[in-house]
């Protein structure tokens, strides 16, 4: 009876533990809004993990560029911290949304919760399966924490002649993603003033705004061999991200 009742506590922890660790995973960041981001008051500390392919870790410079655009804009008290590690080659030179997915749930350990709020970028050594035509696309955000870039096709379009420095093109892609997980643009974060391009989806309409349609396809590149710079949010959405809880 004693040993019966030894191993029921025992199975009972057993049970507990592993219900435990399920609370953690991709469901708890269904409910997470781009006002989640933006303010503190249910978060007061954001963590980066950016998970990459062989050959596609970020540039230093597009981790500092992105720390530099979030910190400006998310009411982050107790800081952005950044982790970025290395995954196996998954052998796929063209990734669909579903093998994204897979790759999260494979790779992502990370998961809101208590007062830490969590994103995942998932680096890709893949074409996106949905690039058409001439513009390739450089990179989605696909869930409310989380996005790919597609570093092959981001390198296939920098670093070279009359072309933009990766770090440029990496930066633009990325800041860009994480415009969209702050819910730009009328996507989770409300327009004070109408500025959203409607052929392009969830865009802003001004034509140098980090925002802009083609900030994540290969048409940014003309653009920023233009204006020298990574595009920077225009007026229009920085005020849509203040009256959400943001900087
Ligand atoms: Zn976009
Ligand atoms: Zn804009």
């Amino acid at each position: 009876m004693k040993v019966f009742k030894k191993i029921l506590v025992l199975l009972l922890t057993i049970v507990v533990i592993v219900s435990g660790c399920k609370k953690s995973s991709l469901k708890t960041e269904e409910v997470i809004r781009p006002k989640d981001f933006l303010s503190d008051k249910k978060y007061e500390k954001l963590v980066v993990t950016i998970v990459y392919e062989k050959g596609y870790a970020l540039n230093a410079k597009t981790i500092s560029g992105l720390q530099t655009f979030l910190s400006a804009r998310l009411n982050k008290p107790d800081g952005i911290i950044f982790n970025q590690k290395e995954i196996p080659d998954q052998g796929k030179r063209i990734i669909t949304i579903t093998d994204i997915r897979n790759i999260e749930k494979q790779f992502r350990f990370d998961f809101s919760g208590k007062s830490t709020l969590t994103a995942f970028v998932y680096v890709s050594a893949g074409d996106y399966a949905e690039s058409a035509g001439n513009a390739k696309v450089l990179g989605i955000a696909y869930g409310n924490t989380s996005c790919t870039l597609f570093g092959k096709t981001i390198s296939s379009y920098s670093g070279g002649l009359a072309q933009p420095s990766r770090s440029m093109l990496e930066t633009t892609v990325l800041d860009h993603e994480f415009g969209h997980l702050l819910g730009l643009v009328d996507n989770g974060t409300n327009m004070v003033d109408y500025h959203r391009d409607i052929y392009n989806g969830h865009h802003c309409d001004k034509r140098n705004c980090l925002m802009y349609h083609a900030a994540e396809t290969s048409d940014i590149v003309a653009n920023l061999l233009e204006g020298g710079d990574v595009p920077a949010l225009e007026n229009f959405c920085i005020r849509d991200l203040q009256f959400n809880g943001g900087k």
